[in-house]
């Protein structure tokens, strides 16, 4: 635990973390050493971890990156985070992401952007770590902790896992608890951790995951050894690899890495067989209406009264209104509005609705190829390597949107995704593979990442 604060505090440049929590980590740590000396370890005992910013931790500041959130000390802990302590293990401060989880390169952060320790080759220009999870991937990239949570909504685990060389897992919706994560799109949330390797994701997951009575949307199902999944043979396994996922205009080196990933899988005893998933095209629009739809709803409750930012006015309604107009940043506003003209009279029909059936057809997608005998689908993770702080945040927010081509199929399905690093490119950077799996079958994605990684 030491040893990380004082990486922390000597890494600050990153800007990974935004609350350092070295007292109690401290103390944390003191206890897990009684607990070790008394032969009472957890299965996480004395392991230094960082926490994104987006889970509330009880009397540590919880912002979720926002300036509306300025100043709030949640008195509960999430049911994630609580299991992760229950087993032992050290809290080492909270993780920079974009606000309320908007994004995909943690440049909406209020607390600004995240550096990737990673440069291309020759280069001092800064590089995104992919967002909204950019603090979480950076500081593991970095060894500023030994593994983080994180949450995806549409991409938010892999897509940084992928740009930082680190390994992520989107478990199946419902396999961890969701109480206590400030809210994005409750439909399409889910925690998991961003760790170096496959084994570590394993191990963080297993704690992290359970059945909670505060979040009826969890699952009660065992929580299998995730660990002895690891380094299991993929012999007979048969992986599906969907033609929609060739992109026009993707870059070639993500095609090679694709193919490279192919191979290995293919060398190692699983059957390789082509699939298609037809509606693939339609899951980024139909994300970027349901998403927003359920954000509008949910960030209702920051009002100026009951968290954080307050800013006067004349009466309630323009207390309001002040607090909204400056405790939000662009982004969030961008789909508040959305989110509020899809689900209005009139429009509802036309979109959030016909969104849902589209929902259900890329459903039905998966659920085709996996009744026809498909282990796990084979993809790219991202649709290129991490790009420069800055080269993306002024374009047409829509470029910004295209970094979730590959992951917001898995969300809108709810399955399982791992995110694995798989090499790197001409520049030096790290590119990552992607393994979707069948309902609640993270193991399998662990055993195949293990084969890959
Ligand atoms: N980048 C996507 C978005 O901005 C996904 C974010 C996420 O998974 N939290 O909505």
């Amino acid at each position: 635990t030491d040893a990380y604060l004082a990486a922390m505090e000597r890494a600050r440049v990153l800007n990974a973390y935004v609350t350092e929590t070295p007292e109690k980590a401290r103390d944390m740590a003191r206890a897990s050493d009684a607990r070790l000396a008394a032969g009472k370890a957890g299965p996480l005992e004395g392991l230094p971890l960082g926490i994104k910013d987006l889970y509330a931790t009880e009397g540590v500041h919880t912002q979720a990156c926002s300036h509306i959130l300025d100043g709030f000390k949640p008195t509960y802990e999430s049911t994630v985070s609580a299991n992760l302590w229950a087993d032992g293990a050290v809290m080492l401060g909270k993780l920079n992401m974009d606000e309320f989880a908007m994004g995909s390169s943690n440049e909406t952060s209020h607390y600004g952007s995240v550096v990737n320790p990673w440069r291309r080759n020759g280069s001092d220009v800064n590089l995104v770590p992919g967002g909204s999870s950019g603090g979480s991937a950076a500081a593991v990239a970095a060894r500023l902790c030994l593994g983080a949570t994180a949450t995806d909504t549409g991409g938010s685990i892999r897509q940084p896992a992928a740009f930082t060389g680190t390994t992520g897992i989107k478990p199946t919706y419902g396999r961890c608890s969701r109480w206590g994560l400030v809210a994005f799109a409750s439909s399409l949330d889910q925690a998991g951790p961003i760790a170096r390797d496959v084994r570590d994701a394993a191990i963080l997951l297993k704690s992290m995951a359970s059945v909670d009575p505060k979040d009826t949307t969890s699952v009660d199902l065992p929580v299998p050894d995730y660990e002895a999944a690891v380094g299991k043979s993929v012999k007979g396994f048969r992986i599906g690899i969907p033609k929609e996922y060739r992109l026009d205009g993707m870059p070639a080196e993500m095609d090679a890495l694709w193919k490279k990933g192919i191979e290995i899988l293919r060398d190692a005893g699983a059957e390789i067989v082509d699939i298609s998933l037809p509606h693939t095209k339609y899951a980024l629009p139909a994300y970027y209406i349901v998403a927003p739809a359920e954000a509008s709803s949910n960030l209702a409750r920051y009002d100026g009264v009951r968290y954080g930012l307050r800013v006067p006015g004349s009466d309630i309604v323009d207390m309001y209104e002040n607090t909204r107009a400056a405790g939000f940043g662009a982004e969030v506003k961008r789909r508040i509005l959305i989110g509020t003209y899809v689900l209005s009279a009139g429009y509802y029909d036309a979109y959030y609705l016909r969104a849902q059936k589209v929902r259900t057809l890329i459903k039905r997608d998966f659920e085709t190829v996996y009744a026809a005998g498909v282990d796990a689908i084979l993809t790219p993770a991202t649709p290129s390597a991490a790009f420069g702080i800055g080269e993306k945040a002024d374009a047409d927010p829509v470029e910004m949107y295209l970094n979730d081509v590959f992951t917001v199929t898995v969300n809108m399905a709810g399955l399982p995704g791992l995110a694995v690093p798989a090499g790197l490119n001409a520049e030096g950077l790290p590119l990552g593979l992607q393994l979707i799996g069948r309902p609640f079958d993270e193991e399998t994605l662990f055993t195949l990442g293990a084969a890959i990684e």
